[in-house]
């Protein structure tokens, strides 16, 4: 059984302009001890998705509907109190801020210990050592001197390593990593994403990680749900997605990654921006903008359908099946020849 399985998840704002469809019959399972990149750009809803989940949309804005199954039970319909258990100790989440998460006047160790404390039955100097021992495995340097400094007194990465440590507190089942690495520089975003992974074998925590660039989800993820307008328009194991990609936006993510350049130039950025979710367009919502739109894109919205017979990869995207594959096998070798 999937530790979550999310269907037809739907989050939709009142705003004084109408109702914004941010999240619009989004459906995508985890399994225990692996990770799922949810990708798109700004204002695919990928983020929305996750607030839903974790149920932190305000109730008085927010219509929410569909299943978001965890270990069985609807996150969407339970109890204040029974979600506050879940949320902190079997799901955690680390934001791209690491300040959203940490509070400025307190000490990193005070923080861990009373959120330690919260959640277990513990004294104040077993916190205190447990602490220590987070702050050693996320790879801050002499951690019995660190565990006193403020937030302040770290750099970016280090202060992302102390948001992992705070998220880590209770060997939660399934971490939340919304953008984790965005705000911080090349080299330290390798090191967060090999910490990440090495964390995630010591732990066993199921990873959810949210970012619009593909390269992360490359290094990290085992399956990929790609996010555009609201809707999933491809997901599918990781390998898949990235040897043989079926949908133009998806082409368009990828032709955005820095190692590409003129050998595939008319996929290397995505024109234009995404459509406004008040009024999305008829048919599908990535027509605008895609190279190979036809007549029946602008009518008909594409269900999101298995590729071939592999049951493991959709996409949705009314061209056939050979012009898929013609495009997608263009790509890649694009992409490799640029490699190599
Ligand atoms: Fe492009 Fe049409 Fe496919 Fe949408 S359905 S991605 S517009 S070809």
């Amino acid at each position: 059984m999937a530790l979550l399985e999310v269907t037809d998840l739907r989050t939709y704002f009142r705003t004084d302009d109408g109702i914004v469809k941010a999240v619009d019959g989004v459906s995508f399972s985890i399994e225990k001890g692996k990770t799922l990149g949810i990708v798109g750009e700004s204002g695919s809803g990928k983020s929305v998705t996750c607030l839903t989940i974790m149920g932190l949309n305000s109730k008085r804005t927010t219509i929410t509907s569909g299943e978001a199954l965890w270990k069985g039970k609807n996150l969407l319909t339970m109890g204040a109190r029974e979600f506050r258990d879940i949320r902190g100790s079997e799901i955690a989440m680390i934001f791209q801020d690491p300040m959203t998460s940490l509070n400025p006047v307190h000490k990193v160790g005070k923080q861990l210990t009373e959120a330690i404390q919260l959640h277990r039955d513990v004294t104040k100097s077993q916190a205190r050592a447990r602490a220590l021992e987070l702050l050693k495995a996320v790879g801050i340097p002499r951690p019995e001197r660190r565990i006193d400094d403020y937030p302040h007194q770290f750099s970016g990465g280090m202060r992302q390593r102390v948001m992992i440590a705070m998220a880590l507190v209770n060997n939660p089942d399934l971490l939340i990593a919304d953008e984790p690495t965005t705000a911080l520089d090349v080299t330290t975003q390798a090191q967060i994403l090999t910490l990440m992974q090495k964390l995630q074998e010591e732990f066993g925590s199921a990873i959810l990680v949210i970012t619009h660039d593909l390269g992360v989800v490359a290094e990290v993820a085992d399956e990929v749900v790609v996010m555009y307008a609201a809707q999933v328009v491809e997901k599918g194991p990781v390998e898949r997605i990235f040897k043989r990609p079926h949908m133009p936006y998806t082409w368009g993510l990828l032709g955005s990654l820095p190692r590409l350049d003129s050998v595939v130039d008319r996929l290397v950025q995505i024109p234009g921006s995404p459509p406004s979710l008040l009024n999305p367009p008829r048919g599908c919502r990535f027509h605008p903008r895609c190279p190979y739109v036809m007549d029946v894109c602008k009518a008909d919205d594409p269900a999101l359908l298995p590729v071939f017979d592999d049951s493991d990869h959709f996409a949705a995207c009314h061209l056939d099946h050979e012009t898929k594959d013609r495009e997608a096998a263009k790509l890649i070798a694009g992409m490799m020849a640029q490699a190599s």
